[in-house]
């Protein structure tokens, strides 16, 4: 089971090629690959190769030129795979989903329901 204080993270473990994923983007300081349980037809994982913000209000206080750089990758990679319009997710707390306590965010598109959240 996944706890707040796994190090390195299983992303960190991504990163650093111990665990296998089929990397789609990388910068210097971003990487991004599908999610190993999608949720809709398109589903990638946007990460910081930090894993020193555990959340995204950690992040935005803590370097948000790296929250930019997230979104720039999540926007190219929608323009590849789903024609340009994306669903951004960041959960944040156990109280709302989040597992892994190193800042991701969930790049959804294709087959999402008008006016569906969820
Ligand atoms: P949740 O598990 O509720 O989605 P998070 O927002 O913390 O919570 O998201 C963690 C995500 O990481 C999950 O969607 C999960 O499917 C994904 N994941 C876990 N392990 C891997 C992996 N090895 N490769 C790709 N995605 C993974």
């Amino acid at each position: 089971m996944t706890t707040e204080t796994d190090s390195p993270s299983i992303f960190s473990r991504i990163i650093a090629r111990e665990i296998p994923a089929t990397i789609l983007a990388e910068t210097d300081r971003v990487i991004a690959f599908p999610d190993i349980a999608p949720k809709a037809p398109v589903h990638v994982l946007v990460v910081p190769k930090t894993e020193q913000y555990r959340n995204v209000v950690e992040l935005a206080a803590g370097d948000p030129g790296l929250l930019a750089e997230m979104i720039e990758v999540a926007d190219s990679l929608a323009a590849e795979l789903t024609g340009g319009d994306f669903r951004l997710i960041f959960n944040t707390g156990q109280g709302a989903g989040q597992t892994v306590f190193h800042v991701h965010a969930h790049v959804l598109g294709g087959g999402l329901e008008e006016g569906s959240l969820g």
